[in-house]
């Protein structure tokens, strides 16, 4: 543990998009079949503002599986899954 010079949720998600600070509020869930196994699951989290840029990124590029709410993909954490 060291000091931190301004307050800072401690584990508050943060949007992905570049330069964004914002709290992420949607987890987009994505796989690129090049890379991963497709039961592999890539997450970016989203601020409301990014959600549909992000989305898009990747749903052009045919990897987006999933968009869920952070507090919903949180409580499916632990689950079974599909
Ligand atoms: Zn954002």
């Amino acid at each position: 543990m060291f000091p931190s010079p301004e307050p800072v949720e401690a584990d508050a998600p943060i949007c992905s998009a570049k330069g964004c600070r914002a709290a992420a509020e949607w987890v987009l869930a994505w796989n690129n079949p090049k890379l991963h196994t497709p039961d592999r699951r890539k997450t970016w989290l989203a601020c409301e503002e990014h959600r549909e840029h992000l989305s898009q990124f990747l749903g052009v590029r045919g990897f987006l599986k999933d968009v869920v709410a952070l507090a919903e993909w949180e409580s499916r954490q632990g689950g079974t899954g599909d």
